[in-house]
């Protein structure tokens, strides 16, 4: 754990809603799910997209909140002004370090090369050794599906190590994603 009082969910996901309702859905049923389990949300600190979306359905389901945003983006990203916690870090390297301490494992929905940059970046870590935390992809109506044929190319083609690849866990679903981060509180 994380020395939170409760165990801490790190989202990566869009500052967009993209171009299926499906992607804003399942970011608000995440974050309701989050909130239902007692869980800490752990997010970019944005007011739009599906970043939003997530934790105001937190919000809205009695959750605890947490935003990190960095300094540069508060006007760009407009900041959401009702979280529970907000951090304001210096640079964008800042934000990820400290999302990555204050998370006991990691979730990610849709987005776009933030997202990416963040996802890999855990994932990386995770692979190294830096952390033990999981990371947990979920493939909301097959968004991934190409990134995904991309790691079995990166894997058939002797890039990348089986525990590598088995280090990024896959769900098509918020009902198994939210499992497999259960999973993540009992000791490993
Ligand atoms: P996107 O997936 O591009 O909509 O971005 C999702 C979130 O990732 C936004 O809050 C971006 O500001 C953030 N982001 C973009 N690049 C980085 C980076 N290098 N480090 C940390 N966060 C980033």
């Amino acid at each position: 754990m994380t020395g939170s009082a409760t165990f801490s969910i790190g989202l990566f996901c869009g500052s967009r809603d993209g171009g299926d309702p499906g992607y804003r859905e399942a970011a608000e049923q995440l974050g309701a799910a989050i909130a239902r389990r007692g869980w800490t949300l752990v997010y970019g600190g944005s007011s739009i997209g599906l970043m939003a979306a997530a934790a105001n359905a937190a919000l809205h389901g009695g959750g605890r909140v947490v935003g990190v945003m960095p300094k540069s983006l508060v006007q760009r990203e407009l900041v959401h002004a009702a979280l529970s916690e907000l951090r304001i870090v210096e640079t964008m390297s800042e934000r990820k370090e400290l999302m990555a301490h204050l998370s006991d494992a990691f979730v990610v929905l849709p987005g776009g090369i933030g997202t990416m940059d963040e996802l890999f970046e855990v994932w990386t870590w995770r692979y190294l050794g830096a952390h033990q935390k999981r990371c947990v992809l979920i493939n909301v109506n097959g968004f991934y599906d190409t990134l995904l044929g991309q790691v079995a190319q990166m894997s058939n083609q002797g890039f990348l190590a089986a525990d590598a690849a088995d280090a990024l866990l896959v769900s098509a679903d918020i009902g198994s994603a939210i499992d497999m981060l259960a999973t993540a509180q009992e000791p490993q």
